[in-house]
């Protein structure tokens, strides 16, 4: 096995097509241990992290560029980021510990294509593009769009993330993610919610229901969107009705596994209570400008 580590994305693209097979890594926090339980060791390994692009946040002119390679702690502990999307930052800091996101990364988390990758649905839900490096060019697809199944994506050989896109939030607008884990620390989920709203004089306006560990890839649920759009906000509390509504879309829209971690019917329940908490989270969030 060859480690390399190329300095511009035109020398990995290079390295990529020169080595069919070979691997692309960030912060290794799922590709070593993956190789120590026995995976195929790939011939040739291309560290991303020597690539200023992909280590780089910037915001400008009203839009986020992220490097697919920037380790998730950066963003947690960027304070511009954090305000505007405190659901999508807190979804990074629940990844492992703060030893493991100061190595992992935004990009690896999604193409490592884990159904229970924290950081995928509220991603989703905000919004985010991936900037895709390609054998001869690039190509911007919605994150949506990436993870196929459990531990498959749809990049193609050869072709690995560039760095993320996302727009500023407009006004009234706020984002939540919360996750049931079956131990308090350091494990991962069986449920995850990720819930983005806009609210315009107590009605909620817009809303996006994304959620993750329930299904192969993360799914996003219109109906519990749905059920949150025109709901009318009283003292700070979404209306009941319409919570109920929201939990039963969430619980509806999950097909998971059962095993020694939850049950189906656990599951299922999980998603809507978490989701009506994640919703109540975002509104308050929205309603107080954060
Ligand atoms: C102790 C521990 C606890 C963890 N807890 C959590 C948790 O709570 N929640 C959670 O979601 N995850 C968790 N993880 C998993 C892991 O830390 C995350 O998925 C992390 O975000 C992976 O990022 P990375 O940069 O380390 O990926 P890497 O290991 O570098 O790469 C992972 C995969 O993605 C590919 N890849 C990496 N970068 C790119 C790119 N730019 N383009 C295309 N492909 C790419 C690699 O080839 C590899 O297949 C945990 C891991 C450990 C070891």
């Amino acid at each position: 096995m060859r480690y390399t580590s190329p300095t511009t994305v035109d020398e990995a693209r290079s390295l990529l097509a020169e080595h069919p097979g070979s691997r692309v890594f960030a912060g290794a926090t799922d590709l070593v241990p993956q190789m120590r339980s026995g995976r195929p060791a790939p011939p040739v390994l291309v560290d991303l992290k020597k690539i200023a692009q992909l280590m780089s946040v910037t915001h400008e002119n009203g839009q986020w560029t992220i490097g697919a390679a920037t380790p998730t702690a950066n963003l947690t502990r960027n304070h511009d980021f954090t305000a505007m999307f405190p659901g999508l930052s807190e979804a990074m800091g629940l990844i492992g510990s703060d030893q493991i996101q100061n190595r992992s990364s935004l990009g690896g988390n999604l193409a490592n294509a884990s159904p229970a990758a924290d950081s995928v649905p509220a991603m989703i839900a905000n919004g985010v593009q991936a900037v895709i490096a390609t054998a001869d060019g690039t190509r911007t697809v919605p994150v949506a769009e990436i993870v196929t199944g459990p531990g498959r994506t749809s990049l193609a050989d050869g072709e690995f993330i560039v760095e993320f896109t996302l727009a500023d939030t407009p006004a009234d607008t706020s984002d939540a993610y919360l996750r049931m884990i079956p131990r308090t620390e350091m494990d991962i989920a069986i449920v995850g919610s990720a819930v983005r709203l806009t609210v315009s004089d107590n009605i909620i306006t817009d809303a996006t229901v994304v959620l993750g560990a329930v299904a192969p890839t993360a799914v996003t649920v219109p109906d519990a969107g749905a059920a949150l759009i025109g709901a009318a906000i009283n003292a700070g509390q979404i209306d009941d009705s319409a919570l109920n509504t929201l939990a039963d879309a969430a619980s509806a829209a999950c097909d998971p596994i059962d095993d020694k971690r939850g049950t189906v019917a656990y599951r299922r329940r999980v998603a809507g209570v978490l989701t009506r908490r994640a919703a109540a989270t975002a509104v308050e969030r929205a309603q107080n400008g954060a």
